[in-house]
């Protein structure tokens, strides 16, 4: 092949030093620039005559200086080339993010005596990955205190003056529509009441968030009046954007965003972001209301409750009473032909009052207060007297019920009364939801323990039911087929629980249940 001329190669280090779209400079060992081709002189702001007269270090942002020159020396030494992210100041007091490379260019002897930087311009992606990250810190600040709107915007309002805004300022329009300013940052704190002063409210055309109020729209500096214009210039901010918090059509509030950053202009892009962050803003701010709401109904649900179980049940018992006392005054013929009657009323009572006291019950333990009555009892004994008690129930129903227990005593520090409502509740659910076929019911314990279950072969439970049935008022079956507040199992874990134990449920549908307790057996402190 033919040796290409010294000319040739000259041509064809200017065509890749000229042509080349990154920017590309030589510097002395003391990092004075000898050479920059056209696009370093764009990348920096400065044009060859001035770059010449000028040393890296002093384009360099003064944050930056120190880890370059350090790693600039090495190579000067016969270090290794390096590549380095920094920031160079452009004349008019803007920044430029660049990625340099460096290496140096060795003499005869093999000692450096030039470097050469090639240089490109991140500046577009820094931009991204603030914007990123001002959205990635402004999301862990809205899960943080999601219920307090003003503490929420003041904290975003200050995040945002940490990084992609020079000044920022959030509105909340009141339920009569009249907005106010509920957080105002500024990089420069003693600007903040000018800012607020200048901001106005939205609802004077004056105000630069007058045409984001008017049309719920995002809306960038350009398209605001001169006025309006005006009163951005007085806060030295020479750019702004401002962006409805939007719901349900209804605007609720504004973020403003202005920066003073020289270079700094906001772009569609940086608007997309701030619609971006007022989307999360808004969702969570609307989630913590409905969260507040439900709480607020489900207090209210609670306080009827309590009112209303206390309310029902001195009627109740008092109805009892007197029923039993017109029973008894009545003679013997008499007292026969309204025996069956009677038996009705009374299962009717009783059914009537175990619906109040469960909804008692749930009232106290809502307000803590469950109170435990803590005895010597004989776990197998009490469970033979509820089968007892319950065993029309079991006859009514078709179950055969059994129970497999020790033939002693199994003592424990227990509440006899509250265990019995867990037998109770267990067993009828059992009846209730067993179609008649056979219940077990088995006790055995250990030194420290006693477990209680009971088995039955009915319609069970779906697998996506289960984790909920022990919670207030939720059940697993259609209310048409089966009556029911959903407080049993409720109950029945709360009182497990506080007497240190636990209960569990296995379940197939179409199988049946086991529902276990498991209690220790010495009292609790
Ligand atoms: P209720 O029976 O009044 O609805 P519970 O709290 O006792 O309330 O039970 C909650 C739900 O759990 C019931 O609605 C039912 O769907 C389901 N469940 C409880 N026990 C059984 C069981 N033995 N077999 C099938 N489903 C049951």
């Amino acid at each position: 092949m033919e040796k290409p001329d010294r000319s040739f190669e000259e041509q064809r280090f200017s065509a890749f030093f000229h042509q080349a779209l990154v920017g590309i400079a030589h510097t002395d060992l003391s990092g004075r620039f000898v050479l920059v081709n056209q696009r370093y002189c764009e990348i920096v702001g400065r044009t060859q005559e001035e770059l010449l007269n000028l040393r890296m270090q002093d384009l360099t942002h003064p944050d930056d200086v120190g880890g370059n020159l350090e790693l600039f020396q090495r190579t000067t030494q016969g270090g290794p080339p390096f590549i380095i992210e920094k920031r160079y100041l452009r004349p008019d007091g803007s920044i430029v993010w660049v990625n340099n490379s460096v290496s140096a260019l060795m003499n005869a002897e093999g000692r450096a005596h030039l470097l050469m930087a090639i240089t490109q311009d991140i500046s577009e992606r820094k931009r991204s990955e603030t914007q990123l990250r001002f959205l990635s810190d402004a999301s862990r600040l809205l899960s943080e205190w999601p219920e307090d709107a003003v503490r929420v915007l003041q904290g975003l309002t200050r995040l945002a003056t940490a990084s992609v805004a020079t000044m920022c300022l959030a509105e909340l329009v009141r339920p009569d529509g009249s907005p106010c300013h509920v957080a105002v940052a500024h990089r420069d704190s003693s600007q903040e009441s000018l800012l607020q002063q200048v901001m106005k409210s939205p609802s004077s055309p004056g105000s630069p968030l007058h045409p984001v109020l008017q049309t719920g729209e995002a809306r960038l500096d350009t398209h605001l009046a001169p006025e309006q214009l005006a009163a951005l210039r007085a806060l030295g901010a020479h750019s702004a954007m401002a962006v409805p918090l939007k719901a349900r059509g209804r605007v609720l509030g504004i973020l403003f965003f202005g920066t003073s950053e020289p270079g700094q202009r906001y772009a569609p892009d940086d608007l997309a972001m701030a619609q971006e962050l007022a989307h999360r803003t808004v969702a969570t701010l609307e989630n913590a209301r409905l969260f507040r709401e439900a709480q607020e109904a489900i207090q209210l649900r609670d306080e009827f409750l309590s009112v209303a179980s206390h309310e029902l049940r001195t009627p109740l018992v008092s109805l009892s009473l007197q029923l039993e006392l017109v029973h008894r005054v009545l003679n013997e013929e008499s007292r026969r032909q309204v025996e069956n009657r009677f038996f009705v009323v009374r299962r009717q009572l009783g059914r009537l009052s175990s619906l109040v006291n469960d909804l008692l019950d749930v009232s106290n333990i809502s307000a803590g207060k469950l109170e435990l009555e803590l005895a010597d009892v004989d776990l197998v004994q009490l469970t033979r007297d509820v089968l007892e008690r319950m065993h029309v129930v079991f006859e009514q129903n078709g179950c055969a019920v059994t129970l497999h227990a020790p033939s002693e005593p199994l003592r424990g520090q227990w509440d006899a009364a509250r265990l019995e409502q867990v037998l109770i509740n267990l067993l009828g659910n059992a009846t209730r939801y067993g179609q008649g076929r056979p219940i077990v019911v088995n006790i055995r314990a250990d030194n420290d323990r006693a477990w209680l279950s009971v088995r039955d072969e009915g319609i069970g439970i779906a697998p996506e039911d289960l984790p909920r049935i022990f919670d207030r008022f939720e059940r697993a079956v259609s209310r048409r087929h089966y009556g029911g507040l959903g407080l049993g199992l409720y109950i029945t874990r709360q009182i497990v629980e506080s007497l240190g134990g636990q209960v569990r449920v296995e379940s197939e549908p179409g199988q049946g249940s086991l529902f276990e307790v498991f209690l220790p057996r010495t009292a609790l402190r």
